[in-house]
């Protein structure tokens, strides 16, 4: 036999490896990644990059696409640290500064990555429940004491915002450094990036797998205070975001009709549909929670039943369960519910079908 398995760190022979549920059909929402598919931007620079030699490295720290976000964000003089997806980033974030043992706060239902990720790094979980309408309990958050806090604005699983007195809140008091993802900031009526200029320990986490269609290439980034972002780019190490990811990323953030006008645009179209993917199963019987984001979260605690039933139709949503039951909407699910990403309109009335 083996001693292999004897070897391995506790932290993650426990860790299951993460399974994204693909089933063979024709409908897949279950993750909320831009289901118009990529700007055209983005295949333009696919098709021309691949006559051309990708034998050598990339830039090491992705250092051709940090102008490219500091335009984009308006933040000219910002640090940024790049990475192989935001979840990379968020990695990368907690080895630069927890050391094993010291703790990481955030609120909880959240992405389901980060208690994972503190685990691996070896880091204390301090979930705690949101307050009243999915907003952040601020004062317990800073009572943790936490070295890194983490906030998701707008929040997965739930889809909700969170206020900005609250978030400010965080930022003045916590200990540490505190990380705010906001992978779905394209359809939030409020971003948080200007934190980044009033605390020199706020990280603001971004993607290009959500609104910039390019989860396949795996781009993620960072802005902040210089001396965060090097810290984190120290932690990460060199080369992780690759030249084709690197070259398509750019191209998807110029204001062009292909590029970030295409992604303005689409994201506008997401969340009209989004409106009328949530009124069509509210007159079926559900409640989704109001959603800043592309994807609309359902209680029910059917959610194994209808997931499983929606595949023999074809479509394959995300199940949640054993969610935090704080919040009244998920106390009466029993912790459980449906995520459905929202893409184009035929595609949502399959969906739709398959849960009626
Ligand atoms: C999808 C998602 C991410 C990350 O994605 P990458 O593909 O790793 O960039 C990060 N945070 C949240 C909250 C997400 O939903």
């Amino acid at each position: 036999m083996s001693d292999v398995p004897a070897l391995v760190r506790r932290a993650v022979a426990s860790l299951p490896l993460y399974d994204p549920e693909r089933a063979n059909v024709l409908i897949d929402v279950s993750d909320s990644t831009n289901l118009w598919g990529m700007p055209p931007a983005g295949a333009a620079v696919l098709r021309e990059i691949a006559s051309r030699v990708v034998a050598g490295y990339p830039s090491a720290y992705a250092d051709e696409l940090a102008p490219s976000i500091r335009r984009y964000l308006a933040l000219p003089d910002t640090g940024v640290v790049t990475g192989c997806g935001s979840d990379d980033v968020i990695d990368s974030t907690m080895r630069a500064f927890g050391e094993p043992g010291e703790a990481i706060a955030f609120s909880t239902p959240t992405f389901s990555m980060v208690p994972a990720l503190a685990r691996l790094n070896g880091l204390r979980n301090v979930p705690v429940p949101f307050g009243a309408g999915f907003d952040l309990d601020a004062q317990r958050l800073v009572e943790a004491r936490a070295k890194i806090t983490y906030v998701c604005a707008p929040n997965n699983p739930t889809g909700t915002s969170v206020s900005r007195a609250a978030v400010e809140y965080v930022v003045e008091r916590a200990a540490g450094v505190v990380m705010i993802d906001e992978a779905y900031a394209e359809f939030a009526p409020a971003t948080f990036e200007r934190l980044a200029l009033k605390s020199d320990r706020v990280l603001i986490v971004r993607t290009f797998s959500k609104a910039f269609g390019l989860a396949g290439l795996r781009v993620g980034y960072a802005v902040g205070a210089p001396p965060l972002t090097d810290a984190v780019a120290r932690a990460r190490g060199p080369y992780k975001v690759n030249t084709v990811a690197e070259r398509a990323a750019m191209a998807v953030l110029d204001d062009t009709a292909d590029g970030l006008r295409w992604v303005r645009t689409q994201a506008k179209l997401a969340m009209e549909i989004r409106e009328q993917v949530a009124s069509a199963l509210a007159t079926r019987g559900y409640s989704p929670i109001p959603s800043n984001t592309n994807f609309l979260f359902l209680p029910t605690r059917d959610a194994g039943a209808l997931a499983q039933r929606a595949v023999t139709r074809g479509v394959v949503v995300k199940r949640m369960e054993g969610l935090d039951r704080t919040a009244p909407e998920l106390a009466a699910s029993d912790g459980k519910g449906l995520r459905l990403g929202v893409g184009p309109w035929d595609i949502m009335e399959r969906v739709i079908e398959a849960l009626t």
